[in-house]
């Protein structure tokens, strides 16, 4: 519970809340925003709204008054629990983990930005030089990750389209295609408005983004995003952290091969398939140090390898020409972002001592992950970041359990079952083996023949039928709210989610041909060549079907989860000041306020208790002569009368409903 706050500011810890009911949590949060206060507690965990303004409480001094302070010392802060995180590494030699979760445009990027310069503060107080680089590479590459892996979307103009350091689900669909009113990634725009003539006229490109098929969509659409100038602080940052100047030109001629190939069109004869204008097609064999001659072969021709072993050349329809030039476009941002990250990383690993990594064993990590999304029009990319968030929901409850845990048997006292809802039962609908949803994409895209999206949606309806938390038109035939051949229903723990499986297959199957593998693989440019290791194999040897997206994005989810599992987490749950309540819906605040009031609302260590409320009991003011800090304690306790809703750890008091302790504030405001 955090003091040192007036109660016209709200309750500063909702465990104090009279009821745990959404409306009660609701005043409380509203009444704290507009009186400033955009943070507040439940226990440990921080809720945070959005200000959508500067805020003056990120300087030097509130590092200070925060530094080496316990959490309720001081006013709800993003500082108070960083510095819990870092004392719970050093003390515990424990690798600790702050988890930030909220919706696109939550705020959760913007704080743990604030974290990681408030743990780069206090780890270097003398500066040490070999400290101050490493910091700067992790803020340098703040600005390099945001370029390449964010967007402007109609939600947030500055939208992380992957989740922090570690690229789990780069959108990737978006290099080729862009909802209105949305852009490409940042990275496109920063190189068409800010590289220089010189630098543009030898990638073979203007410098206006309506004039490329994969820019224009967003070249019209203002934002707030400077890329001119952005464009310089990417070059000098990726300078910053290490990329030779070979690499940061290898970057560039990628995005330009992006663009153009983003151009490349086709025409058909009935008979066979043409590129139209050859121009294009030698730019991009010059950008990519390749030979023009096989840039065609690999846009029109797939290499196939037929029952016999024997390897033949299969023309492309123009249909399957365009669609292997997108995905093509597509895999080459996506390795190249993976390579940025993969660099940035290895920079900041090498290093003896880094502010995020600390010391040698033990870690703070810092996770920024894109919350629940719950969009008009919910695809693949949303089943997959949802199904992110059921997996975290679940982590979240049984980390806090086991915490509070920990800390009873720390202290001695006896533990009470808590009963919570387990969304165990979603996460299996999903990801279960042989029955859910992914198992039976990747059937509907492993079949040979012609599985449509509608076929996978039936296949589902008839497996999933019985499953309490999904639905569909067809299994709920006077819902008209969905369409009969295109949409199922999740019942996620956050609500509702109408999925369109529209696309899911192709999105799933994630098809590149190998052709185009081999291609990259064979380019002059080692860099290239890095990114594309895969291309090394022999058509006959790529028998085995590569992981779909899903599960490759399961996988990576699954071991995410288990890396967290075994460290100390912290949370920072974020929330737009506009539209509130839902995602305190989403992220299952009020289940935590509950959980941490079935067991006790409130501990403090003794001294500390003492200090406070020591002018509230004559055996303690001014000085106890108590024996023990503990006993003196109990005196206050009983002459206030709540003695039954305490208990006494080694070192700490355990109070269990909120009321008793307001008793006591307030006859302590009563007296100063
Ligand atoms: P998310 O990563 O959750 O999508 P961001 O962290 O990018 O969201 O925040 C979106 C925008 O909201 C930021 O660009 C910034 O303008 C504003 N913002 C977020 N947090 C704060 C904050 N603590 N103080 C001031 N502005 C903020
Ligand atoms: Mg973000």
């Amino acid at each position: 519970m955090a003091e040192l706050e007036g109660l016209e500011f709200g309750k500063s810890d909702f465990v104090l809340l009279d009821e745990v009911t959404m409306e009660q949590f609701m005043d409380n949060l509203k009444l704290r925003f507009e009186k400033g206060r955009i943070y507040t507690y439940i226990g440990e965990v921080v809720v945070s709204v959005n200000p959508y303004r500067q805020m003056d409480i990120y300087g030097r001094d509130t590092i200070d008054a925060y530094r080496g302070r316990e959490l309720y010392e001081n006013p709800p802060h993003l500082y108070a629990v960083s510095d819990a995180a870092y004392k719970a590494m050093k003390r515990r030699a424990k690798d600790t983990c702050i988890v930030i979760s909220g919706e696109s445009g939550a705020g959760k990027t913007e704080a743990s930005k604030y974290i990681m310069q408030y743990i780069a503060a206090i780890t270097n107080p003398s500066q040490r030089a070999e400290v101050e680089s490493v910091k700067n590479v992790l803020l340098k590459s703040n600005c390099v990750l945001e370029a390449f892996g964010n967007a402007k979307t109609n939600r947030n103009d500055n939208s992380s389209r992957f989740g922090h350091i570690n690229n789990y689900l780069l959108e990737k669909s978006r290099v080729v295609h862009q909802q209105e009113g949305e852009r490409n990634f940042h990275s496109f725009y920063q190189l068409l408005r800010g590289g220089s003539d010189e630098l543009l006229e030898s990638f073979h490109l203007q410098n206006d983004p309506s004039v490329y098929a994969y820019t224009k969509e967003g070249a019209a659409t203002t934002t707030s995003n400077n890329d001119r100038s952005s464009h310089k602080a990417v070059m000098s940052a990726l300078d910053v952290i290490g990329f030779t100047q070979e690499e940061i030109n290898s970057i560039y001629q990628i995005l330009a091969t992006i663009l153009l190939l983003g151009n490349v069109q086709f025409e058909s004869d009935g008979e066979s398939v043409q590129i139209v204008g050859l121009e294009t097609v030698n730019h991009i064999a010059e950008l990519t140090a390749t030979d023009p001659e096989s840039v065609s072969k690999s846009l029109l021709y797939r290499t196939v390898a037929t029952g016999g072993g024997e390897v033949i050349e299969k023309g492309h329809t123009e249909q399957q020409a365009c669609f292997g030039r997108d995905a093509f476009a597509k895999a080459l941002y996506e390795r190249l972002f993976g390579w940025i990250v993969g660099r940035i990383n290895s920079v900041i690993e090498v290093k003896d001592y880094n502010p995020v990594l600390h010391g040698k064993n033990t870690v703070i990590g810092v996770l920024d992950i894109y919350g629940f999304e719950i969009f008009d029009n919910n695809s693949f990319e949303q089943f997959c970041i949802n199904y992110c968030n059921e997996k975290l929901q679940q982590l979240f409850i049984e980390l806090i359990l086991r915490q509070e845990q920990g800390e009873y048997n720390r202290e001695g006292i006896t533990w009470q079952h808590i009963d919570y809802f387990n969304n165990q039962i979603i996460v299996d609908l999903v990801e279960q083996p042989h029955k859910g949803i992914i198992s039976i994409l990747d059937e509907a895209c492993l079949t040979v023949g012609n599985v449509t999206d509608t076929v996978c949606l039936d296949s589902m309806d008839t497996k999933l039928a019985q499953h309490p938390h999904y639905t569909s038109r067809k299994l709920s035939p006077t819902d008209k709210t969905m369409d009969f051949q295109k949409h199922f229903r999740i019942r996620h723990y956050a609500g509702d989610v109408t999925y369109s499986v529209e696309g899911f297959l192709d999105k799933n199957k994630d098809l590149l041909f190998q052709d185009f593998k081999r291609l990259m693989y064979n380019s002059a440019n080692p860099v290239l060549k890095e990114m594309w290791p895969d291309g090394q194999l022999s058509i006959t040897e790529v028998t085995k079907r590569p992981l779909t997206a899903a599960t490759l994005f399961k996988n990576s989810i699954v071991a995410l989860v288990d890396k967290l599992a075994c460290k100390e987490p912290y949370y920072v749950r974020c929330i737009k000041p506009n539209e509130m309540k839902s995602p305190v819906a989403y992220l299952g605040l009020l289940e935590n306020v509950m959980v941490r009031r079935a067991g006790f609302a409130y501990r403090q260590h003794y001294a500390r208790f003492l200090q406070r409320y020591k002018m509230t009991c004559e055996y303690t003011w001014p000085n106890h002569l108590m024996a023990s800090d503990r006993e003196a304690v109990e005196a206050i306790v009983t002459q206030h009368g709540f003695q039954d809703d305490v208990a006494y750890g080694h070192t700490k008091l355990f109070v269990r409903t909120p009321r008793s302790l307001y008793t006591l504030e307030q006859e302590r405001a009563a007296l100063i």
